[in-house]
């Protein structure tokens, strides 16, 4: 891959899709900061798995939710390397409930923890870029947030206002050559479908043309194109990583 700039942060990566993220990304030759809010030792392997393979890690603890230490740990990686080339919005939760028994509280939480925070992250991005002239933001947002989902109207609404966000960003940091794109991924194996029941799964996998589940690495793919200089003509694009699920 054609990279301008060397380094990327990933939010919510010390494991599933955002750890594949990493490691892909690291063997592209680009410095990995790996965010995460929760377990360090799940950051500190995967920074040691990367160096291990001959890439370059760093690790940094913030809640992507929290103003405050989002900024800050922008401004640290900007201190340590002089540029932030690309962001990736991974950091993202679910709390299903069917919409009649969800508390506003489900909603508002939901919506924090994957709107509001790529909101955080693209807005404090885009001054970045804007400042050294180049760079590119991918937010993983979901198949769930194009076509919607029972006991997931908080969810959708989140993934759904990521897409539409990201075009907003997009058009604000075009004059500049910044790029926002949004990946859907469809359904991946990670610990957020770990959850699903055998028969669900299989009733799932049936009706994708693939006729199975992601690989975090095949979300990560995409996420490396749409960095790159590559796709250097695509913002406030879409793209589909749904094994043809909805097409
Ligand atoms: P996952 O295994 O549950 O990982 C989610 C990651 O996000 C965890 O590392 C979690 O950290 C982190 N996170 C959550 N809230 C955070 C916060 N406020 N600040 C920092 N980190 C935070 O889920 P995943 O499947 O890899 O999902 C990654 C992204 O892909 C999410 O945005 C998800 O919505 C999206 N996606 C997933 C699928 C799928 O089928 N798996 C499909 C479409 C889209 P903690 O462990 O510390 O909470």
């Amino acid at each position: 891959m054609k990279f301008s700039g060397k380094n990327v942060l990933i939010t919510g990566a010390s494991k599933g899709i955002g750890a594949e993220i990493a490691k892909v990304l690291a063997k592209m030759g680009l410095k990995v900061w790996i965010n995460y809010r929760s377990k360090p030792e799940l950051a500190d392997a995967l920074q040691q798995e990367i160096r291990e393979a001959g890439g370059e890690a760093a690790v940094i603890c913030f809640d992507a939710t929290n103003e405050e230490q989002f900024v800050e740990a922008l401004n640290a990686i900007v201190s340590a390397d002089g540029e932030l080339s690309y962001l990736v919005n991974n950091a993202g939760i679910t709390n299903d409930k069917l919409s009649m028994r969800m508390k506003l509280e489900d909603f508002t939480s939901v919506i924090d923890a994957n709107l509001t925070s790529c909101f955080i992250g693209c807005r404090e991005a885009l001054k970045i870029m804007r400042k050294q002239g180049f760079g590119s933001v991918v937010n993983i947002a979901s198949i769930i947030g194009e076509i919607g989902n029972l006991g997931q109207c908080n969810y959708a609404a989140s993934k759904g206002g990521m897409i539409a966000m990201s075009k907003s960003f997009a058009k604000e940091g075009g004059s500049k050559g910044i790029r926002f794109n949004c990946i859907t991924p469809g359904f991946i194996e990670s610990d957020m479908t770990k959850e699903l029941k055998e028969e669900i799964k299989n009733a799932y996998a049936s009706n994708i043309p693939l006729g199975r589940f992601g690989k975090g690495e095949e979300v990560a793919g995409a996420v490396a194109f749409l960095l790159s200089d590559y796709s250097s003509y695509i913002s406030g694009e879409v793209l589909k990583v749904n094994g043809g699920l909805y097409m």
